[in-house]
């Protein structure tokens, strides 16, 4: 079984260890991202099988087998888990670069360059590590908000932040082949 979707920027054979490729439960349930270099490895000793492949279709080579770079692979045998892995939501916390590579790096308040997190409701004010509460910030704003939240600095979000929603998306997405083959 094997859908293709266009997806993303441009792969080459420097960055495609670092794509995330999307790991199925054998159920087709999402499971969580891994890198692409351990789902080639689950792939080539047969604990997985592509569901996905990357488009366009861009080579693995090992040793002497060739198999395509995947966007979705799925586990071949069932792994049973008490407490299923969610996509984060609003409330999950998040990291400081998670969060500027979610915002491209771009600040939450004038779009610039930002290589800073900034806490919307401040951290000494008990303002959470959450996808919701923070949002990438350049020097400047970061410097100007200081410790108040928007409102009390005259500083507005260009955007709401919030809860990466690939993993959701992608899981929507193969219900959906699934429900089409
Ligand atoms: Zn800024």
């Amino acid at each position: 079984m094997l859908f293709r979707h266009s997806q993303g920027p441009e792969i080459t054979a420097d960055n495609w260890i670092h794509r995330g490729v999307l790991l199925l439960n054998a159920s087709f349930e999402a499971l969580t991202e891994i890198r692409a270099e351990r789902a080639v490895v689950l792939l080539l000793t047969g604990s997985a099988e592509p569901v996905v492949d990357h488009e366009p279709y861009f080579p693995i080579r090992s040793k002497d087998v060739e198999i395509a770079l995947p966007e979705t692979i799925r586990l071949t045998r069932y792994i049973y888990l008490e407490h299923r892995i969610l996509a984060p939501d609003d409330n999950s916390r998040a990291t400081l670069p998670a969060v500027l590579r979610r915002d491209h790096f771009r600040c939450g308040y004038c779009s610039g360059w930002a290589r800073t997190v900034d806490h919307i409701k401040p951290r000494s004010r008990g303002g959470p590590n959450t996808w919701a509460n923070l949002i990438a910030a350049c020097g400047p704003c970061n410097t100007t908000k200081a410790d108040r939240t928007p409102e009390e600095a005259g500083m507005r979000l260009l955007w709401e932040p919030k809860a990466p929603n690939d993993i959701a998306r992608r899981q929507r997405q193969v219900w959906k082949d699934l429900a089409a083959s």
